[in-house]
């Protein structure tokens, strides 16, 4: 039997995990929603509707152009107001449908439960279903189904860490949907021909692991149940929830430099994705809501949503319970966790189909504090849990070193933020190695032109 084992590096900031145990507020009062048209990595979509069109709930909007994309289908019924281009949450500048919504959320007649019978209609259903990974990143879920030439998926491994701070939305789809979690990763097992999957759940969410314990007691004694899904409390260190470590804590596997889980047979799902997929099996409808942490100073009632995809984040925040009076002029909202979301740069952004959270600051934690020399003090080098050496990284992507940047492998960079987190000096050492980032890829697209 496979000992677990832990990565090294990592940090422990406080978890803040003040939503654990608000129920879920369902939010439908938004008189319009923008939808962009690309809300995952990939080719964006071709939008199909146009200005007066009617929608329904569940219509497919936009249509997959290039592979890997998913479709994009209307969160609400009523008229499409205007199809226009903007820069979405997601930073990219990208077709919008907006919708005025009828508050009927009148259902499209395509929504009905998908016919599978293998595993080829089973990957086509799921792309169908706009599912992208619910964890943060945003690939389309069929494209990850597929493991490369050679390859065969021999563990499933289920994401329920919810590692990052405040982040608390995955931890209440445990509580709320054991039942459908379990037959989620169960679907994804029966059709991938998977024998084994591993939930991996950190030891301070206790009633998670709980609930889903006991609905794997359930199952057992279901007929023609799979019985090899083992669930493993994971110590609280972050990044553990970041898909190479994950990996490598619940079956020992190293993923290596510049790979993912499949090469080492390995596939990863969140824990909302598996009950998106269970739900979406039953019911046939996509990817049109979103579960969100709303937590942060500024906010007067940190909670739990569900809401339409599309929702102006304004509105979202304001149906919430809003900002508190003292901190109205001075927010920083940021998408995502405190660790790796990013800053939120236009108000009238709207909620896109992979972020997890939503935190708003006040003026006391939006202040960023300048940048000092760099001391060498080699703590984020013992931080990292990728093995770099952040400092080295930051000085080359500053130079625009690119045979630098690649010789210390500065694509193996999870943008954990871990780094930052511990740097005396205050060093931008994550938006700077994100640079070096791009300036390799536009170094590659200016050596492909010249071709
Ligand atoms: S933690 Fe900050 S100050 Fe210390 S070596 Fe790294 S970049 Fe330099
Ligand atoms: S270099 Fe990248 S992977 Fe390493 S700690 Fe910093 S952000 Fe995380």
């Amino acid at each position: 039997m496979f000992k677990l084992d832990y990565f090294s590096g990592g940090v422990y900031p406080n978890p803040n995990k003040n939503t654990l145990f608000y129920p879920t507020k369902r939010l439908n009062q938004f008189p319009v929603v923008r939808i962009p048209m690309s809300m995952h990595i990939g080719p964006p979509c071709s939008c199909i509707v146009k200005k007066g069109d009617q929608v329904l709930v569940g219509q497919m909007i936009g249509e997959p152009t290039k592979e890997p994309s998913v479709p994009v289908h209307s969160s609400v019924s009523g008229t499409v107001r205007s199809v226009h281009k903007e820069v979405a949450s997601s930073g990219r500048s990208v077709v919008v449908a907006e919708i005025e919504s009828d508050g009927h959320f009148t259902f499209h007649p395509d929504v009905k439960p998908p016919v599978i019978h293998n595993r080829n209609e089973f990957i086509r259903a799921l792309r169908d279903s706009g599912l992208v990974g619910l964890g943060g990143l945003g690939y389309p879920t069929y494209a990850k189904l597929q493991p490369k030439e050679g390859r065969k998926f021999d563990t499933l491994v289920v994401n329920a860490a919810d590692s990052e701070p405040y982040i608390t939305a995955d931890f209440r789809q445990c509580v709320d949907h054991p039942d459908e979690i379990i037959d989620g990763i169960r679907a994804v097992m029966r059709y991938l021909d998977i024998p084994v999957a591993r939930i991996g759940v950190e030891k301070n969410k206790p009633q998670a692991a709980d609930v889903l314990l006991y609905e794997l007691e359930k199952v057992k004694h279901t007929a023609g149940a799979h019985t090899s899904i083992y669930l493993d409390r994971l110590p609280l260190i972050y990044p553990q929830g970041a898909e190479k470590m994950l990996v490598y804590s619940l079956t020992g596997r190293k993923i290596p430099s510049g790979g993912e889980s499949g090469d080492v047979n390995v596939l990863v799902l969140n824990v909302s994705t598996v009950r998106f997929i269970s739900k979406y099996l039953k019911t046939g409808i996509p990817l049109i809501r979103r579960r969100l942490t709303l937590d942060g100073s500024a906010l007067r009632t940190p909670c739990n949503v569900n809401v339409p995809i599309g929702a102006p984040i304004p509105d979202v925040i304001s149906a919430a319970g809003g900002i508190l009076d003292e901190e109205k002029d001075s927010v920083k909202i940021i998408l995502g966790g405190s660790m790796m979301g990013v800053a939120l740069d236009r108000a009238d952004a709207s909620v896109i189909k992979y972020y997890r959270a939503l935190l708003v600051f006040g003026k006391k934690e939006a202040e960023v504090p300048p940048e000092a020399v760099c001391i060498r003090c080699a703590r984020c080098l013992k931080a990292c849990p990728m093995k770099l050496v952040p400092a080295t990284l930051d000085k080359m992507a500053r130079h625009k070193d690119i045979e630098g940047l690649e010789q210390y492998h500065v694509r193996d960079c999870i943008e954990c933020g871990c780094c930052a987190y511990v740097c005396p000096a205050k060093r931008y050492l994550v938006q700077s190695i994100r640079n070096g980032k791009t300036h390799i890829k536009q170094a590659r697209i200016k050596e492909e032109t010249r071709q």
